[in-house]
């Protein structure tokens, strides 16, 4: 069992976390591992440099091997933005509904064919030694004109995976922790791990 801990305070993504390691992690919450009170100002440049932060910050306070990711959408219509603004898209602290709102607003007079988007996970994982590795993950789709599904979080509705022909929202999450941006970085990382 490799046990890590999570530098993370979203639910949403710990949970998928979880589920896409599985088994043979032990997974640490920040505030399992004693660093609950511990916010990381994302300033970061690229989704490396924000997750570098987390994962260090975190390590160097509970002494553990912490693992941190940091996601988010590009656009190519816009110019691969909001990138590391994802989250803030709409404003500092705005919720994935005002998020998305201002998205489909920005593109609305943006056609099918020129919506296409990524989202990028990029994965750091920091160790006691003082070593520090990224993993990048990608999934690639197009961002619908309005949201369908519930399930996933984020702009999982809006994101369009065009292999079943749906959104990431309307998968089921065993399928959507399978071809993820998320899933595909952290695959990464456990092949590294056992190694
Ligand atoms: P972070 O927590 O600073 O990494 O911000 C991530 C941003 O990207 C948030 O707005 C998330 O809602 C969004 N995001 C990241 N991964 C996903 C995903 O798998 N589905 C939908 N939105 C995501």
């Amino acid at each position: 069992m490799i046990e890590i801990v999570l530098a993370s305070k979203n639910k949403h993504k710990a949970e998928e976390i979880k589920a896409i390691l599985g088994e043979n992690y032990n997974v640490l919450t920040q505030a399992e591992a004693g660093a609950g009170d511990i916010d990381v100002i994302e300033d970061g440049k690229t989704f490396e440099e924000n997750a570098i932060k987390k994962a260090k910050s975190i390590m160097w306070a509970t002494g553990k091997v912490t693992v941190a990711d940091d996601s988010g959408l590009e656009v190519k219509a816009l110019d691969n933005r909001p990138g590391v603004y994802t989250a803030r898209f709409a404003g500092e602290n705005a919720t994935d509904k005002e998020n998305i709102d201002k998205l489909l607003e920005e593109m609305k007079d943006i056609p099918m064919y020129k919506r296409d988007a990524k989202f990028v996970c990029c994965i750091a994982v920091a160790k006691p030694d003082g070593s520090v590795k990224t993993y990048r993950g990608e999934c690639e789709g197009k961002i619908l004109c309005e949201r369908q599904g519930d399930n996933g979080f984020g702009y999982d509705p809006v994101f369009l995976y065009e292999k079943y022909a749906c959104s990431l929202a309307m998968l089921d999450p065993e399928i959507k922790n399978a071809v993820s941006h998320r899933a595909n970085a952290l695959k990464q990382m456990s092949e590294d791990f056992n190694r």
